[in-house]
Formats: C-alpha cells, sequence, structure tokens
C-alpha cells in the first residue's frame, strides 16, 4: 500500500488540473495495481518492451504514455493502444507514428521532446529544432497524429536556480509557439516536465503534466 500512501500524499501538493504520469518502469505489475485499485488509471514507461508485457498483463482501461526513447522500427508495437508518446524528437518518427496510427484507425497524440538540460544527451530537440519541425509545411499532412504540446528533463542537480531556469525557459518557448502556430487548436496545451525530485518547481512554472516514478514507487533497483 506505499505506493497509494506516497501518490495521496503527493496529490496534496498537485492542483487538480495537473495530471499525474506515475511512471511504472521497473516496478512490477503488482505495485501497478494497487495504484490502479485506488483508481489511477495513467502509468508511463520508457522502453517498448516492458510496456507491451505490462499492457498485456494489465487492465484494459489503463492509459499508457510512453516517456522514453522510442525507434521508428519500434512504434508498430504501441500504435494499436498508446495514449500519449511525449518523445517525439524527428520528422522520421512523427511520420512512422502516423503510419501506424492510420493502420489503427487512429489518431495518436503526441509531444516533442525538448533538450533542455546542461547534460548531454543524444535525445531531445533543441528549442530552434522543434520549430523548424513545427513550421514544416510536410506537418499538416499528418493526419493521425495530433502534436499537443512539449515534454522537456531537467537537468539532474541538486541546484534548484538551474532546473527553475530550465523549466522557464521551456515554458516561454511554449507560449511562443502556441501564439506562432497553434493559437487557435485548443489541443496544443500540454507541458510535460517534472518528476520526483522537481516536481514542486515544475508546477510552479506552468507544468501540465508530471511524471512520477521513485517518489510514487520507491527507489529503483
Ligand atoms: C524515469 C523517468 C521519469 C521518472 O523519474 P523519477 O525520478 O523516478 O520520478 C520521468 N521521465 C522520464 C523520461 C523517465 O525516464
Amino acid at each position: 500500500m506505499d505506493a497509494v500512501k506516497n501518490l495521496i500524499k503527493i496529490k496534496k501538493n498537485v492542483p487538480s488540473n495537473v495530471k499525474i504520469i506515475a511512471v511504472s518502469k521497473t516496478y512490477s505489475t503488482e505495485k501497478i495495481m494497487q495504484l490502479y485499485n485506488y483508481g489511477h488509471t495513467i502509468f508511463g514507461e520508457n522502453r517498448v518492451q516492458e510496456l507491451l508485457a505490462k499492457y498485456n498483463a494489465l487492465p484494459k482501461d489503463i492509459e499508457w504514455h510512453m516517456i522514453g526513447h522510442l525507434q521508428s522500427n519500434k512504434v508498430k508495437y504501441i500504435a494499436p493502444f498508446i495514449s500519449l508518446i511525449h518523445s517525439v524528437d524527428s520528422k522520421k518518427l512523427l511520420y512512422e507514428i502516423n503510419k501506424r496510427a492510420k493502420q489503427n484507425n487512429r489518431i495518436i497524440d503526441c509531444l516533442l521532446q525538448i533538450h533542455i538540460a546542461k547534460e548531454e544527451s543524444k535525445y531531445g530537440l533543441s528549442f530552434y529544432q522543434a520549430e523548424e519541425l513545427i513550421k514544416d509545411k510536410d506537418l499538416s499532412l499528418l493526419n493521425n497524429v495530433r502534436l499537443c504540446g512539449l515534454m522537456g528533463m531537467a537537468t539532474n542537480t541538486s541546484n534548484l536556480k538551474i532546473i527553475k531556469n530550465e523549466f522557464k525557459a521551456l515554458k516561454d518557448f511554449f507560449n511562443k509557439i502556441k501564439n506562432k502556430y497553434f493559437a487557435n487548436i485548443n489541443y496544443f496545451k500540454e507541458l510535460s516536465m517534472g518528476m520526483s525530485n522537481d516536481y514542486k518547481i515544475a508546477i510552479e512554472e506552468g507544468s501540465t503534466m508530471l511524471r512520477i516514478g521513485s517518489a510514487i514507487f520507491g527507489s529503483r533497483k
């Protein structure tokens, strides 16, 4: 029951309009079921294989979010059921998601992952690359994906000022993009930022989706 207790405690700090994605990577289906039985139905995973195994084993009304790096050749496995892909970081991947969504008669919601941290990472677009992708005229041809917003991960540091500034920069960029390209598009509204160690700052800076793992489930092995 610890996971449920932790979630209840976290919820006290989270406004009701901010979604909590329980990041269940590495944790057992039993732990997920504890939260499910309490009434929490949104879970995030970062590896396709683990996501598939859990999807197959667990109730079908769970809303699954893909939060980790996604290879194009694996999109087909999750296209039938995935609710939101947080980690889109290339045009190629977006095209593949569109193709597989169409084959499944679905429209798949996506976020663009933006690299905001100081750490080196292969994943995530720069602000510049993201805007280039968004203003690409070809995107309007993709009828089976919906760009719903942006995702970012702050630097893993105890310096709260650095984290705050990174989230602030992402929020500013989100506002700019929203006004320039999605002003009348009501579904472009999600800002996925904030994890176990920095979700309170993320809320202050305008997050709409928190991806919280260890603070709910306990530390990962
Ligand atoms: C693991 C992970 C999280 C959750 O991390 P915690 O520190 O356990 O809350 C959030 N986002 C992404 C992309 C992750 O891979």
